[in-house]
């Protein structure tokens, strides 16, 4: 098991879902986490007090992070409690799903900014602090549905497609700086993202993964945490797919 110990990460969107699930896994392995969320104050508390509770170090901070104030706050907030940042998961992220004839333009700037303006703006905090240290770790959190496309989520797929982009043009910018910058690409994972899918989308689904299944929370967290530990040192660009084999 890759080992995150002294790490500090900030995972965006920590409170539930993925992000909760790689909050505690690399926390398991010894980081200490800085755990972000927008409105589930107690779902975060939750996820802190899970991380204290097995001898781990945590800190809950409230920022919006689609907003250029809330992702600086969540930055400037983990670096003065902890004195540095190692790791940064962009994972908070939202699905505003329609045929692009019934999807609102609201809906469409909604998922751009929740999903990839997000993750613009919290690298951009974070690469300046880890810069000075010579050394960084950031893991995007994207989709199949931004390598395959998926009717129904022209805003999505859009948002997810360019965090591939933003992953592998950034990986070039600051790899001289021993920062690598990767994507882990999850399939279909459970959590409230996904608890909607009408039954006869999930039969279609699964026909189409040869392992038979979805890809479990633990899944995407082991990908996230080897990705952001020492060994990953010379992988950087990369996206990681977690999904059963469904997008090959
Ligand atoms: P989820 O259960 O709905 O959780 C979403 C998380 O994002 C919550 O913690 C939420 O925080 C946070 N969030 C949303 N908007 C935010 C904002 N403006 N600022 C800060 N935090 C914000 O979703 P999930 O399924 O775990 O998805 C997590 C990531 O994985 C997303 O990027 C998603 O696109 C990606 N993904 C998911 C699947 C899947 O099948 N589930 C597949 C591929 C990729 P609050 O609750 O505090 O508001």
């Amino acid at each position: 098991m890759a080992s995150l110990q002294d790490k500090v990460a900030v995972v965006t969107g920590g409170s539930r879902g993925i992000g909760r699930g790689i909050a505690l896994e690399m926390a398991k392995r010894g980081a200490t986490v800085v755990v972000n969320y927008h409105q589930s104050a107690s779902a975060a508390d939750e996820v802190v007090a899970a991380i204290t509770a097995m001898g781990g170090k945590a800190l809950a901070v409230q920022a919006d992070v689609s907003t250029e104030e809330g992702a600086n706050t969540l930055l400037k907030t983990a670096n003065d409690t902890y004195g540095r940042i190692d790791i940064l998961v962009n994972n908070a992220g939202t699905t505003r799903d329609n045929v692009i004839m019934l999807m609102g333009a609201d809906d469409f700037d909604t998922v751009i900014d929740t999903n990839l303006r997000s993750a613009w703006l919290c690298s951009k905090a974070a690469v300046r602090l880890m810069m000075r240290k010579r050394y960084g770790r950031i893991v995007n959190i994207t989709s199949i549905s931004g390598i395959m496309g998926n009717g129904g989520q022209t805003n999505y797929s859009a948002s997810k497609a360019g965090l591939i982009g933003l992953t592998k043009a950034l990986a070039r910018e600051v790899g001289s700086r021993s920062i690598t910058v990767n994507a882990v690409a999850p399939g279909f994972v459970q959590t409230d993202l996904t608890s909607n899918l009408p039954e006869e989308m999930l039969k279609k689904l699964n026909e189409n993964i040869p392992l038979g299944r979805w890809a479990s929370i633990e899944d995407v967290a082991y990908a996230a945490a080897f990705l952001a530990s020492d060994e990953a040192g010379c992988i950087t660009g990369h996206v990681l797919v977690v999904d059963g084999g469904m997008a090959m």
